[in-house]
């Protein structure tokens, strides 16, 4: 079979800059498509992913055979409306184009808190229903564009698959850091959530990363030969 010629959507971002970077380093032919452009060393392409046009134009001149697509913009912005036009309109014309191009696998970046309602989420695995009421904007158009690229699996020759990372941390972080410190200039060092004791789940952004490549590898394996439905609860297995 032909090498795998990969299209980094949101290449330029925080987790974006390290799935190409481990990409590059096993010798993997890589593409950036973003909005802006912050590295030099894979060839770039400038653009929007709500314009379809763009994307499938794209993915023609690089003979993309798999996309990973990162691109969201970040949490917290006062305007909702972006959100769903990036998230939802934007991944669905990421789909159309894949499959007018003929791509094979594309690998989404999602969030967990695709399925966040406000609760506490313990134990979850990919049984959890999405919220009734989401819990924003943010995570209202993550959980949207996830289920357009869960559904698009298997149509039109695609292979798809979805990541919820929760938090993220590592180099090149923008969100996180800066959040922690907008806080601590802030002066609101003494609070406390809860009764001290609320976990959070957050990974090191090169797993993550390396998540996404490992997903790739194996999106054209066989699934278990038992649907998710009929796996056995998780009171009947061992993570140990
Ligand atoms: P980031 O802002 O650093 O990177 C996102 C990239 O997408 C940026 O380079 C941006 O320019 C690009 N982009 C935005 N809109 C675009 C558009 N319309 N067309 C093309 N490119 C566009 O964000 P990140 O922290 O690297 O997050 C990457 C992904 O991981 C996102 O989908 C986010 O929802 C998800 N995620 C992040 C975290 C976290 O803690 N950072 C947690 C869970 C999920």
């Amino acid at each position: 079979m032909a090498p795998e010629s990969y299209l980094v959507v949101g290449g330029s971002g925080f987790l974006g800059r390290h799935i190409v970077k481990q990409l590059l380093a096993r010798g993997d032919n890589v593409s950036v498509f973003d909005i802006v452009q912050r590295y030099h060393d894979t060839p770039f392409y400038s653009g929007d992913i709500s314009e379809k046009d763009q994307v499938l134009s794209v993915l023609k001149r690089c003979g993309t055979t798999c996309i990973i697509h990162t691109a969201s913009p970040q949490h917290g912005l006062k305007d909702p409306s972006l959100y769903f036009k990036i998230n939802v309109d934007g991944t669905k014309s990421v789909i159309a184009a894949a499959q007018e191009a003929g791509v094979r696998k594309l690998i989404y970046t999602s969030s967990a808190g695709a399925v966040f309602a406000g609760t506490d989420i313990v134990d979850a695995d990919e049984r959890v229903p999405y919220p009734e009421k989401p819990f924003d904007a943010y995570n209202e158009s993550k959980a949207n564009g996830e289920a357009a690229v869960l559904a698009a699996n298997r149509q039109g020759g695609l292979l798809t698959v979805a990541l919820r990372p929760a938090g993220i941390y590592g180099p090149g972080d923008r969100q996180m850091m800066q959040g922690m410190y907008d806080v601590f200039r802030k002066g609101q060092t003494h609070f406390q959530i809860g009764d001290n004791n609320n976990l959070f789940d957050i990974t090191y952004v090169e797993n993550v990363a390396y998540a996404h490549l490992l997903a790739a590898d194996k999106l054209d394996t066989p699934p278990p030969s038992k649907p998710l439905s009929q796996w056995p609860d998780k009171d009947e297995y061992s993570l140990e």
